[in-house]
């Protein structure tokens, strides 16, 4: 039965949903070891997993909850030209779970502007310019201080995923006269000169 219930996965709600803009609340250590949320945390995995996604927050499957996982396997980095990656400075990150996590944007002013999309906006991308190095302080599933400092296409991941629990998403950064249908954005690669 526990298995089953891990093995679930969770319905990704759409921009619109008033849980995608509100304050996401922080997570006690007994909570975060409380059999419901390891048993969410692994359905958040799954759910991220198939969609295909590189990270995904609690609001994004309907829990205004500070909980995040984030993976960025080599199978999607291998699909992208070599120079494509090496630009946006992306390489693997293993799956690991981030709650309560407290961001710092390192010289803010040196910042990466990359087309960028959101599973919670289905089918669309648009350039957000972001930091490209940050520190992030937070705790894992077991309730155990991690530090992170991060550079590149992870540090993207690590903003955009810490926004959604501040009730920010990708499309309040974006310069929005790039929003592309995912097909359009693959059709003319508008960040390709
Ligand atoms: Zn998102």
């Amino acid at each position: 039965m526990t298995q089953e219930l891990n093995n679930l996965k969770l319905k990704i709600v759409q921009v619109g949903d008033p849980v995608l803009r509100a304050k996401a609340r922080p997570l006690s250590n007994a909570e975060i070891l409380s059999p419901e949320i390891q048993s969410l945390i692994l359905q958040m995995k799954n759910t991220m997993h198939d969609a295909p996604g590189v990270g995904l927050a609690a609001p994004q499957v309907g829990l205004p909850l500070q909980l995040i996982v984030i993976e960025d396997r080599e199978e999607f980095i291998k699909l992208l030209p070599p120079d494509e990656a090496q630009a946006k400075d992306r390489r693997a990150v293993k799956l690991h779970v981030l709650i309560n996590p407290q961001i710092t944007l390192v010289d803010p002013e040196n910042s990466a502007e990359f087309y960028e999309g959101c599973l919670s906006v289905t089918g669309l991308l648009g350039s957000v310019a972001r930091a490209k190095t940050v520190k992030v302080d937070a705790l894992n599933e077991e309730g155990k201080p991690v530090h992170i400092e991060a550079h590149g296409w992870y540090a993207r991941i690590l903003q955009h995923e810490i926004d959604h629990l501040h009730g920010i998403l990708c499309i309040d950064h974006m310069n929005t006269r790039t929003l592309a249908t995912i097909e359009n954005y693959r059709r003319f690669r508008p960040d390709i000169t």
